[in-house]
C-alpha cells in the first residue's frame, strides 16, 4: 500500500512538472506529437526479379515488417530489378536519393569500391555465420559504412545465402587445362581467380542468365544454390552441377539506405529500419536452409542432374590463384588492404574455434 501511494505521489509530481510548461519542453512534446503523426512513402530497388525466391523476398518482408512495426508510419514499396532501374543501377539510384534503399550485393559495385567485394563473398573466405560474426561484433561494419560514406549511403547486411553451388557447367571440368577459354558468368572476385586460370569471368544479372546459358553466350554459370537454381530451371541449360561454391562460402547480400532520407526519419522510425534490416538478414538465411534439400532433391531424382566436385587439383589452383587476386588487389588499393586486413584476421581466430567447434561436430553426427 505504501509502495503504491509513493508511486501515485511520484507520478502526480512528475505530471506536475511536465504541465508546468517551461519552453522547451513544450516544443519537445509538439516535435514528437507532430513526429508520430508524420508519415514517409520509401522506394527500395533491388537487383533481383521482383519477389524472386530467397533474393527478392527479403527486401519484401523487410518492407512488410516496416510498416507492421511502425504502424504504417513508413511505408516500403519493393521494385523488381528493371521496374524502376536496371539491377545493376540499384547503388547510383540510392546515392543520388531517387530510391530511398536498395537491395543488392556489394560485390556489384567492385568498378567503383573494390573493397566493396569483401562485404559480399571472399573466395575460400568466411561462411554465413562466421561473416555476421565479422560484421556485427568485429568491426566489419564500421569498414563498411566508411567506405559508403563518401556515396551518401548507409549499408546494412541483407541476408545470406549460405555456402553455395559452383555452378552449372556444359562441359566436365577434369583438369585445371578445362578452364582456358571457359565462359563463365561468375561476379566478383570469383571472377578474377578464373580469369587468372585463363577464363572468361562475366557479370550478368539474374534474369539474363538462363537464355546466355541456354544459347552458349556462356559455357558455364554459378548463381546461388538449388533453391534459386531450380527456380531459375537452370539444369534445363547445362548437364552438370558443380559443388562446393569456394568463390562464395556465405554470399552475405546489403540493404543501402540513403542518408539523408534516413537522417530525416525520427528517432524510432530509425530504430525500426535497422532492426528491420537484421531481422531480414537472418530471414534469409534461414529461408535457404530450410528450401535447399528439397531443391537439391528434385534437382537429383526428377531432373537428373549430374553432380560433381571440382578435382583437388583444379580446387588447389583456385585457391592459389585467389591469393595472388587477394595480393594484388591489396597492393594497388589502400581500402582493400584495410579490409582484408580486418576480414582476414577474424578469420584466423573464428576459424580456430569453428575446427574443433562446427567441423568436428558435422563430421561426428
Ligand atoms: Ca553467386
Amino acid at each position: 500500500m505504501k509502495k503504491f501511494t509513493l508511486a501515485v505521489v511520484g507520478l502526480v509530481a512528475a505530471l506536475a512538472l511536465a504541465g508546468c510548461g517551461n519552453d522547451k519542453s513544450e516544443q519537445a512534446a509538439a516535435k514528437g506529437a507532430m513526429q508520430a503523426q508524420q508519415t514517409f512513402e520509401w522506394k527500395l530497388v533491388t537487383s533481383w526479379p521482383k519477389n524472386y525466391p530467397g533474393l527478392g523476398t527479403a527486401p519484401e518482408r523487410f518492407a512488410k515488417n516496416v510498416e507492421a512495426m511502425s504502424n504504417g508510419r513508413l511505408k516500403v514499396k519493393v521494385y523488381g530489378a528493371g521496374e524502376l532501374v536496371p539491377g545493376f543501377e540499384v547503388f547510383d539510384t540510392v546515392s543520388s536519393g531517387t530510391a530511398e534503399m536498395g537491395h543488392s550485393a556489394a560485390y556489384y559495385w567492385k568498378g567503383k569500391i573494390p573493397a566493396a567485394q569483401f562485404f559480399t563473398a571472399i573466395p575460400f573466405g568466411m561462411n554465413a555465420q562466421e561473416v555476421n560474426g565479422w560484421l556485427h561484433h568485429g568491426g566489419g561494419m564500421e569498414l563498411w559504412q566508411e567506405l559508403y560514406a563518401p556515396y551518401n549511403l548507409i549499408p546494412a547486411a541483407g541476408g545470406n545465402t549460405g555456402v553455395q553451388m559452383a555452378g552449372w557447367f556444359k562441359k566436365e571440368i577434369n583438369s585445371v587445362a578445362d578452364l582456358q577459354g571457359l565462359k563463365m558468368r561468375i561476379p566478383g572476385l570469383g571472377g578474377e581467380v578464373l580469369s587468372k586460370l585463363g577464363g572468361v569471368p562475366l557479370s550478368l544479372t539474374g534474369g539474363e542468365i538462363f537464355t546466355a546459358l541456354q544459347t552458349g553466350t556462356i559455357d558455364a554459370t554459378e548463381w546461388v544454390g538449388p533453391y534459386n537454381d531450380l527456380a531459375f530451371g537452370l539444369n534445363k541449360a547445362a548437364e552438370f552441377y558443380y559443388y562446393s561454391g569456394w568463390h562464395e562460402p556465405g554470399a552475405n547480400l546489403e540493404f543501402l539506405i540513403n542518408k539523408t532520407a534516413y537522417e530525416k526519419l525520427p528517432k524510432d522510425l530509425q530504430a525500426i529500419v535497422t532492426a528491420a534490416t537484421r531481422v531480414a538478414n537472418q530471414d534469409m538465411l534461414d529461408e535457404y536452409t530450410a528450401r535447399n534439400n528439397s531443391a537439391l532433391e528434385q534437382l537429383k531424382s526428377k531432373h537428373n542432374v549430374k553432380l560433381r566436385a571440382f578435382p583437388p587439383e583444379v580446387m588447389q589452383a583456385l585457391r592459389q590463384a585467389n591469393q595472388e587476386v587477394l595480393t594484388e588487389l591489396a597492393e594497388n588499393d589502400q581500402q582493400v588492404a584495410k579490409v582484408w586486413q580486418s576480414y582476414q584476421a577474424f578469420l584466423e581466430q573464428v576459424k580456430v574455434y569453428h575446427a574443433i567447434s562446427e567441423l568436428e561436430y558435422y563430421k561426428n553426427r
